[in-house]
């Protein structure tokens, strides 16, 4: 098969869909890489790294998106992308279709095979192509949360781990799935005073047994909110109910009653957020101060680590893209069940029912 990457061309975008050690397992099973210049220039990987791994260098996108009978991407394609695609063509990238009408109609219109990341699910019902992302996010939400904690943030000017003779910082976790645990490891290993909240009893035993008390773990009620954000210096807002808007966990009133000067951030904000005084940021101006409280509610975390994010992303992304190489679509999807809820549009009819649902557009 002839595979297609080109360079991301959203705002700020420094990931990319293969890096070089993926393309030359592609090469090595007789398939071709087309892959554009530069694709990998803000990440440090260049193009004579994925000529040494086999691939064509390209120098238009146009060409790209022409010759190619799959392209493999990171963000949703852009306006002018879409208008590239071709009848057929498959696309595996992340779409996140259910808010953009737009997207979805130029997709219909193109007639390509798209299948998203985010709606492949594995044999535990789990997202495992948006895993990494949360894995990511996780570890960086207590990275961001450090800096919003220091003076010149607006913080109150705490060490996470304090030093001896002065105690460190408390930081609550809402949500201890991927997100929530991958914040708490880091938290623990800054010495933090953490404790983690989720409703779900089976987490909350994993955790337990996980940490061994290192952590306080405790079931998400109202009350046990109530009780924690007087006290917090950091509140990390991790939670997701699948296919709902977050819930507002933390609401304005308990904004005002917390620390002059502690942090929130809304890992959660891709959802709506779970804070009600959160609105999404960027990585340019990450944080605005509501009643003396620090937010920082940036909407794509991983965008600002891209070369871990790409990494981690070819990794969980690899076995799939092999599979649709090597096989094909059909084969490749028929096969496996979760892959087939990866596919969104295909030939100009939706087929992911989320989707349709969110524009009435059953067929
Ligand atoms: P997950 O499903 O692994 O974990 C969510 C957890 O929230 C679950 O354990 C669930 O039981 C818990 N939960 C649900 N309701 C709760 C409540 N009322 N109180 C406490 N816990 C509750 O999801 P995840 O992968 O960890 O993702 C969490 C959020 O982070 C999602 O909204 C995801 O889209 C978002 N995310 C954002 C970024 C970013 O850049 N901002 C990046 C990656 C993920």
């Amino acid at each position: 098969m002839i595979i297609g990457v080109p360079k991301e061309i959203k705002d700020h975008e420094y990931r990319v869909g293969l890096i070089p050690a993926s393309v030359r397992e592609l090469v090595l099973l007789n398939h071709q890489v087309l892959v554009e210049t530069n694709a990998g220039a803000g990440i440090g990987l260049s193009d004579a790294d994925y000529q040494a791994a086999g691939a064509f260098i390209i120098s238009s996108a146009k060409e790209v998106f022409t010759r190619s009978e799959m392209i493999v991407k990171v963000k949703e394609p852009q306006a002018v992308e879409r208008t590239m695609l071709h009848e057929g063509q498959i696309l595996f990238t992340y779409l996140h279709l259910a808010p953009d009408l737009p997207q979805t109609k130029d997709l219909i219109k193109s007639k390509a095979v798209c299948i998203a990341y985010e709606t492949v699910t594995d044999n535990k019902g789990t997202l495992p192509l948006l895993a990494p992302m949360s894995e990511v996010a996780g570890r960086m939400s207590v990275q961001a949360g450090a800096q919003t904690l220091e003076n010149s943030r607006g913080g109150r000017g705490l060490l996470l781990s304090g030093v001896p003779g002065v105690e460190p910082a408390k930081v609550v976790i809402l949500g201890g799935g991927v997100v929530g645990s991958n914040a708490a490891r880091i938290a623990l290993g800054m010495r933090a005073d953490v404790t983690i909240l989720d409703r779900n009893i089976h987490t909350l035993r994993a955790l337990d047994a996980e940490f061994q008390g290192r952590a306080k773990v405790i079931y998400s009620t109202g009350e046990a909110i109530n009780n924690l954000v007087v006290d917090a210096d950091l509140i990390i807002g991790a939670v997701l109910i699948p296919g709902a808007a977050a819930p507002k966990l933390i609401t304005a009133e308990h904004v005002k009653i917390m620390k002059q000067g502690s942090a929130l951030v809304d890992v959660a904000i891709d959802q709506g957020g779970c804070f009600e005084t959160s609105r999404p940021t960027t990585h340019s101006e990450p944080t605005y101060i509501i009643d003396d409280v620090v937010h920082y509610c940036v909407a794509n975390m991983p965008g600002a680590v891209a070369r871990t994010s790409t990494f981690a992303l070819n990794n969980a992304t690899l076995p799939y893209v092999l599979n649709l190489a090597n096989k094909g679509y059909k084969k490749a999807l028929l096969e496996d069940e979760g892959f087939l809820n990866g596919m969104n549009i295909m030939y100009g009819k939706v087929t992911c029912k989320e989707v349709a649902d969110a524009f009435d557009l059953h067929f």
